[in-house]
């Protein structure tokens, strides 16, 4: 009895220890990045100070839009802001051309102009590029002010 119990035991340890030693196909598919925390759209992270906050960068090409969500460090929760509108400076071959994004409502989160963690952006550009360089000109999030902040689009800023 107490010797069947042993054997499962070590049967079930050499299970274990075999399994970690392979690659999970999940991990050997997902891109190299030491990142632990994840765009919750699959979008391009930009960090704002010191992993303070990220702006979360999703285009649409279909109808030529840009949509900036307001995350937190971990880029897990979405952080509400004040923010009447603000830009983002994008370079595309070699021409300058600005991004007004505008606060959006969602009645199913209850957030308001003024008070949203989303902002959209839309240019015809949009439709057909998808790689450029931006800065954020001056964005406010709850005090901080961050000015001149640059980035890749799709690449993102995140250097973790
Ligand atoms: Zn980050």
């Amino acid at each position: 009895m107490n010797r069947s119990l042993l054997v499962l035991l070590v049967a079930a340890l050499a299970t274990s220890l075999s399994c970690s030693k392979q690659p999970a196909s999940s991990t050997a598919a997902a891109p190299a990045t030491k990142h632990e925390h994840k765009a919750p759209h699959g979008g391009t992270a930009v960090e704002l100070g010191n992993e303070a906050y990220h702006l979360e960068l999703v285009r649409d090409a279909v109808v030529g839009k840009l949509s900036a969500y307001v995350l937190d460090g971990e880029m897990e929760n979405f952080i509400r802001i004040a923010a009447p509108s603000f830009d983002i400076v994008a370079v595309i071959s070699g021409q300058q051309t600005t991004l007004t994004f505008k606060p959006v409502a969602n009645p199913a989160t209850g957030e308001k102009v003024g008070d949203t963690s989303l902002f959209e952006a839309q240019a015809e550009w949009l439709k057909g590029t998808d790689k450029f360089d931006g800065v954020v000109l001056d964005l406010e999030i709850k005090g901080t002010t961050f000015k001149a902040v640059g980035f890749n689009f799709p690449k993102g800023n995140d250097k973790e």
